[in-house]
């Protein structure tokens, strides 16, 4: 038999979490603020639950899957006695202090916390493209690694609470970077007459290309020296970014979602950094640090 599993929170995210553990024969309880969005869920065989409390009480995992950790709290703050024994597997996005924080709190109501990052959009879910994080409680997550893993591959990242928050929010930070990209190219492509769709495909073929920086990066940025295997000197990439300031402008469009970006490049240049690689504007990143 599948072990039972509670889910908190049907949005759309929630709401394919649920559906995936149906697929898989778990019997899952479902609670929403929003009780009809719990119709189609229940229609498919699972058990509606009339308050947070109730469902709680119907499984040994809890899934949270909310908006955020205020709704987190208001959902749970008068049920923490509820979760006594339970494993609580919190899914809402969040920041490592507020996963941290959380910890403490599910700990003081005697529930064993799992932190959890979902890395997938809700039609993933259940699919080779989904991946998770969790962290907190090993013996958490060993309990339920078989029914985890139904909803995409599990990284357990360690004990402490916030690392799947710390990897989730570095994960969406390289994304809305490349988002922000996306976004920009587009305008820049329309504002000369060339639909986005047309362009598509070389801005995939591009950025597929150049996803291998972050290997290459990611040495330089450990060890701290910036002048190793340098093939695009910063100097150079600098003088080419203002390119794409002026392209901008002379487009009408604005240029704020690259500018910033710019203004670093230039700052280190100008710093006496030109003949080093880029991975040297992370300097610039550490507050009070001017060059
Ligand atoms: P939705 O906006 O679809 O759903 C939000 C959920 O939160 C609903 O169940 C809503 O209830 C509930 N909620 C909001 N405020 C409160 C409150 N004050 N009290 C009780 N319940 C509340 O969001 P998603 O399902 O897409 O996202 C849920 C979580 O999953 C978020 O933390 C998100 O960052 C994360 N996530 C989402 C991804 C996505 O692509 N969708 C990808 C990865 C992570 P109601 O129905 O009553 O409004």
């Amino acid at each position: 038999d599948r072990p039972a599993v509670t889910v908190l929170g049907l949005g759309a995210m929630g709401t394919a979490l649920a559906e995936a553990l149906l697929a898989e024969g778990h019997p899952v309880t479902v609670w929403n603020r929003t009780a009809t969005r719990a119709d189609p869920l229940v229609e498919r065989g699972a058990a509606r639950a009339a308050t947070p409390g109730e469902a709680i009480a119907a499984s040994s995992l809890v899934l949270t899957c909310l908006l955020d950790y205020a709704s987190v709290h208001e959902v749970l703050d008068e049920h923490g006695d509820a979760l006594r024994g339970r494993v609580l597997a919190n899914l809402t996005n969040g920041t490592p202090a507020q996963a941290r924080r959380f910890a403490e709190w599910a700990a003081c109501h005697g529930a064993d916390y799992l932190d959890g990052g979902i890395m997938a959009v809700p039609p993933q879910i259940a699919t080779p493209e989904a991946f998770l994080l969790y962290s907190g409680s090993r013996a958490a997550f060993d309990t339920h690694r078989g029914t985890l893993a139904v909803l995409g591959e599990s990284h357990y990242l360690g004990e402490a609470a916030g690392l799947a928050a710390l990897h989730d929010i570095a994960l969406l930070s390289g994304m809305y970077g490349m988002f922000a990209g996306i976004v920009h190219a587009f305008a820049v492509v329309r504002a000369e007459g060339t639909p986005a769709a047309e362009f598509a495909p070389l801005l995939t073929r591009w950025l597929s290309a150049m996803g291998g920086w972050a290997h290459a990066a990611a040495g330089q940025i450990d060890s701290g020296d910036y002048t190793t295997g340098v093939v695009s000197n910063l100097g150079m990439q600098a003088a080419g970014f203002a390119n794409l300031i002026r392209t901008a402008e002379e487009q009408g469009l604005s240029p704020e979602l690259l500018a910033p970006f710019g203004s670093l490049l230039r700052r280190r240049a100008e710093a006496g950094h030109a003949r080093e690689d880029i991975t040297g504007v992370i300097e610039l990143l550490r507050k009070g640090n001017p060059a």
